[in-house]
């Protein structure tokens, strides 16, 4: 006699492809959406040994009434799609990416005489330059701020107008602001100063760079028995290196560059062409890989790259961010199911010349 499966028999029978798997209620309202190589060995694995460890995802089970598969030829179509529909139909048991359609950038209006950081919730206004995306408004808040003091930027919201009868405030007094309100750094050294700090968040190895320049001056300093400049550069040197340590949020981890992924597709005679530009994940395209088919749409999918590299804004917004990470992973991971071609520099002919040889 057959053991009794623990399996509900309102889960059908999937596929053992990769894919992604939604779990509805009695009404078919998505609960949960996941995603794995194999559909049919990792949703009946939630029902085996006793149920997840989870006690979110247990009462998920105890409400779920089906299971929705939408297969795809590769893991990276798997990955993508389950970003999609998680930012889309915001499942009530996904943890993971649901807050990632909104998020925090820093800006600097460069076409302010005076910039100031901000923290901005999008990045929307011409001549300002953004970095960013964060997840919470905490962490650019504190980058902001030691940003402000390491190069002595001013923090003040209204605009300057200088004016050398003004009185700075206690910024100037606690040497953390130069004071343009007063006429006491004029407009050139100060942008000096804010391409400095700007330069500062997109390059890391400017960091070390500041770090020798202030610990030089720093020891000049005492050496000529200036304690105070020496503490001066001294407490830039520790506010550099706690900047430091937000690093990780601070680099964006999405990829930057262009790419033309070709990925097996659910059919064998065809493959999907996934196109990226500048980090930006561009719509699929499934394509019959027939002689003249494929290659027209190679060329297709790679001015659809020049175009999207024309008309971007330099930065991602949270929603481009999260499927440009996938894809980032994805080439770390050795882009095991598929071929990724660089496009940064490669042309359409030469790209469908290296699809020929590659078969
Ligand atoms: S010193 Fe002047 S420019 Fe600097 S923060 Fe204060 S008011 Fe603003």
């Amino acid at each position: 006699m057959a053991r009794p499966t623990p399996v509900p028999d309102w889960v059908p029978d999937l596929p053992a492809a990769p894919g992604v798997y939604t779990f509805v209620d009695p009404h078919g309202h998505p609960l949960y959406v996941g995603k794995s190589v194999n559909l049919r060995r990792r949703v009946r694995g939630y029902f085996y040994g006793g149920g997840p460890d989870s006690e979110r995802l247990s009462e998920m089970l105890r409400i779920a009434r089906g299971v929705r598969a939408h297969p795809t030829g590769s893991d990276l179509e798997a990955r993508l799609e389950e970003a999609l529909r998680i930012l889309r139909d915001r499942p009530p048991y996904n943890k993971a990416l649901k807050r990632r359609d909104a998020g925090w950038y820093l800006e600097f209006r460069w076409n302010e005489p005076f910039p100031r950081l901000r923290v901005v919730r999008r990045p929307r206004r011409s001549g300002a330059r953004y970095v960013g995306p964060f997840w919470g408004r905490r962490l650019p808040e504190r980058v902001k701020r030691l940003t402000e003091k390491i190069f002595r930027l001013r923090s003040c919201a209204e605009p300057v107008r200088p004016d050398v009868e003004r009185t700075p405030c206690m910024q100037f007094d606690m040497g953390l602001c130069t004071a343009p309100c007063a006429r006491l750094t004029g407009i050139d050294a100060y942008r000096l100063q804010a391409e400095a700090a700007a330069r500062l968040l997109t390059d890391r190895e400017f960091g070390w760079t500041l770090l020798d320049q202030f610990a030089r001056a720093r020891d000049t300093a005492a050496a000529g028995l200036e304690f105070e400049k020496a503490a001066e550069q001294q407490a830039r040197m520790d506010w550099l290196e706690e900047l430091e340590e937000y690093r990780f949020a601070i680099d964006s981890d999405a990829d930057s560059r262009s790419w033309l992924i070709v990925l097996p597709g659910i059919e064998e005679s065809r493959r999907v062409l996934q196109p990226v530009a500048a980090g930006r994940v561009l719509p699929s395209r499934r394509v019959d890989w027939v002689d003249g088919r494929w290659q027209e749409a190679v060329e297709d999918a790679c001015y659809a790259v020049r175009v999207a590299e024309l008309r971007a804004p330099s930065v991602l917004s949270p929603r481009e961010s999260v499927s440009s990470v996938m894809v980032g992973r994805w080439l770390e991971d050795g882009c095991a199911d598929g071929l990724a071609i660089d496009l940064t520099t490669q042309d359409a002919a030469t790209t469908i010349r290296q699809l020929e040889a590659a078969g």
